[in-house]
């Protein structure tokens, strides 16, 4: 399986700072920032976010409305899938993951009673999930562009019309193993800050972005990281 470890991510503390989560008063705002500064500074020194993904491209051997079929036998059943990827002749299967050392470092806050920078280390590695997760996209679009391919955008297991038991196929076809991701019993991936979806590659596919996904999740309205159409930052 083609892996991708070539990351090299960064988040500004102002991106942190805008989250709905971490509110906006102003009285609180400067002791927010210099602890947002200093957690960030921490994870780069400790080397505590560590991105690894992996993905397969995997030929469609049929579609049609609700169901598509891979060479290797896999069935997806997935309506949002085959209406936003239809004429994909591959589909490419993501698992993405920033590693176990954030989670435990998180952990370690919450149990030391360190709640406030728990939450924010939270809110920092969902970013840079985000983050990997984009870095994911612009690799695999120039691997396909190789192969005289363009690619979707992508959609994720859980989002309407893409049930999330979907997610089990594209850790298997991913090859999620290989970089030592698992699904618990429960259905939540180890690590923790791991995130899995599909890209559709072909002669002619429409990309959309990750906002536009928002702007169709059943999540968006309560969810404190959904992407907004005009602009990268986070809605308030
Ligand atoms: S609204 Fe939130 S949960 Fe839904 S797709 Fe966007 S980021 Fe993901």
């Amino acid at each position: 399986m083609p892996v991708i470890d070539d990351f090299n991510l960064a988040i500004d503390p102002d991106e942190i700072l805008q989250l709905r989560t971490v509110g906006d008063n102003p009285r609180t705002r400067p002791r927010m920032a210099k602890l947002v500064r200093e957690i960030l500074d921490e994870l780069e020194i400790q080397s505590l976010i560590r991105p690894r993904a992996t993905y397969a491209f995997v030929a469609v051997t049929e579609m049609m409305p609700g169901q598509v079929t891979l060479a290797e036998g896999t069935v997806f059943h997935a309506p949002l899938l085959t209406h936003h990827m239809a004429g994909a002749a591959h589909l490419v299967p993501v698992v993405v993951t920033i590693g176990q050392a954030i989670d435990a470092a998180i952990s370690d806050c919450f149990a030391r009673g360190a709640s406030l920078k728990a939450v924010l280390l939270e809110e920092i590695a969902n970013q840079f999930l985000f983050k990997a997760g984009e870095h994911c996209e612009k690799s695999i679009a120039a691997t396909a562009a190789g192969l005289n391919l363009q690619t979707s955008g992508t959609l994720a297991p859980g989002h309407e019309g893409i049930e999330f038991d979907n997610q089990v196929k594209v850790l298997k076809l991913s090859g999620a193993d290989y970089i030592g991701i698992r699904m618990s019993r429960t259905g939540v991936m180890d690590p923790v800050h791991s995130t899995s979806f599909i890209i559709g590659a072909g002669s002619r596919m429409r990309y959309w972005t990750q906002a536009e996904n928002c702007q169709t999740c059943a999540a968006r309205v309560k969810c404190p990281h959904r992407r907004e159409t005009s602009a990268y930052a986070e809605c308030a």
